[in-house]
């Protein structure tokens, strides 16, 4: 705790000007060069308006994550100003040129169809939340708090291991806007950033408060649902005693089992097709039957 309050007081003196606690995680503006701000709080204001805080000059981007004056990262900024013309109509959009994409000329490649990242886009597109575990000594899962996450470095790996892959679920965040896959540099920039921004996000609230902050902070990013699934399925695994990825995907539980298979298009093939041999009025069983499984689960996983 000492070390902590001594590393904080290094850098101190700075008092974030949205916040007014002291900075724990610098973020410098560009061009203006403002530097008196956390990450979080800064884009989290930047994202209700592109301008700087302070002198009130456009933002185009942030400068983050500091390991020397020389070596951060970098975050386009979306700007909040309405565009001049703004491309509705799709005229607009036949006409205008082109530009030149020499650089990612070659789009950028699918991620390789790992049979875990298939599995986990299924989980979303079936909104399938993991079944709660209770936190014990037999589980070894436990409750988690930002303390905890700002706290323990191993906490804030595991994280960034997670949401690594996690995000990969997304193909949106690897697509430009017109819908062509992206150049590597802007495709790995917005994951970086995201990640960075989330586990800030760890550190600083509560992500089990359901419709909570986190949720709003997240949602612009990957839309509501998805955030609501994703910070749940992020505390499953932090609370989980895991260190490996693989682990826990071996572990964790949904209401259904996840598919063994996939198509070319990463849907998920049905090795079997119980359903249609059923007839109509077996279907309510069936339903009940995934309950009691799920309830059966639950319960298995309850605390003593
Ligand atoms: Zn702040
Ligand atoms: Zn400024």
């Amino acid at each position: 705790m000492e070390a902590t309050a001594a590393a904080t007081k290094d850098e101190a003196g700075d008092v974030c000007v949205i916040c007014l606690s002291s900075v724990t995680e610098r973020a410098i503006t560009a061009p203006c060069n403002h530097y008196t701000f956390d990450f979080l709080c800064l884009v989290s204001w930047l994202q209700e308006r592109s301008t700087c805080p302070l002198c009130k000059s456009e933002v185009t981007g942030v400068q983050y994550d500091f390991r020397s004056p020389s070596d951060y990262k970098n975050y386009a900024v979306r700007s909040t100003r309405p565009p001049p013309n703004p491309p509705t109509n799709t005229l607009y959009r036949q006409s205008r040129p082109r530009l030149p994409r020499h650089a990612s000329r070659r789009p950028y490649p699918p991620p390789t169809p790992d049979i875990a990242l298939l599995r986990r886009r299924h989980v979303y597109r079936q909104k399938l939340f993991s079944l709660h575990v209770g936190s014990n000594r037999i589980s070894r899962y436990r409750n988690l708090t930002p303390e905890m996450v700002t706290t323990s470095p191993d906490l804030q790996s595991r994280a960034r291991m997670w949401i690594r892959r996690e995000l990969r679920v997304f193909s949106f965040l690897h697509t430009d806007p017109e819908g062509t896959p992206s150049d590597e540099a802007t495709t790995s920039s917005n994951a970086e950033f995201l990640l960075t921004y989330i586990v800030s996000i760890l550190k600083t609230v509560d992500i089990k408060a359901s419709h909570g902050h986190a949720e709003d902070l997240l949602q612009e990013f990957l839309g509501r649902e998805n955030t609501r699934l994703f910070l749940h399925e992020l505390n499953a695994w932090l609370r989980s005693p895991f260190t490996k990825l693989e682990d826990w995907d071996r572990n964790v539980q949904y209401r259904e089992r996840l598919p063994e298979e996939f198509d070319r298009e990463g849907r998920a093939i049905a090795t079997e097709k119980p359903r249609r041999r059923w007839s109509r009025s077996r279907s309510p069983t069936l339903t009940r039957t995934a309950e009691w499984r799920e309830r059966d689960a639950a319960r298995r996983h309850a605390p003593d």
